[in-house]
């Protein structure tokens, strides 16, 4: 939009609220489903996002004072399920593919998996 390139301004996930970052990243309600089930497979290190919050205000509030390995952890688990919600969202605009919130996890979780094959971690336990 900012370069005044034709686009969709409405979010691709929710199909209800402009997309801005933080709406895609954090707030949408498909992202909302997402983050629910991170927290859950994270045992709640990676947390649903607090409504309205800015990416940066989240990115350094959800890190701020942590132990280094428990922070470079839930950063790489952040960063995992924000790529993959872009991700779903080009998939959407560009492909014409749709997955779940469910089938968003899954790829998370392979990511992780293929990530762990690779360099050893992270580990939740
Ligand atoms: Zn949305």
């Amino acid at each position: 939009m900012s370069r005044q390139w034709p686009c969709n301004p409405v979010c691709s996930l929710c199909n209800q609220e402009q997309e801005t970052a933080a709406h895609l990243v954090l707030h949408c309600s498909f992202a909302r489903q997402v983050w629910e089930r991170m927290e859950e497979w994270t045992q709640q290190l990676v947390r649903l996002p607090e409504n309205g919050i800015e990416i940066v205000d989240w990115w350094q509030k959800e890190l701020v004072q942590l132990p280094k390995k428990t922070r470079k952890l839930k950063a790489a688990m952040m960063m995992y399920c924000a790529w993959n919600l872009l991700k779903e969202r080009n998939r959407r605009v560009f492909e014409q593919k749709i997955k779940n919130p469910a089938e968003v996890m899954q790829e998370i979780k392979l990511e992780v998996d293929t990530r762990k094959l690779a360099c050893g971690g992270p580990e939740f336990s």
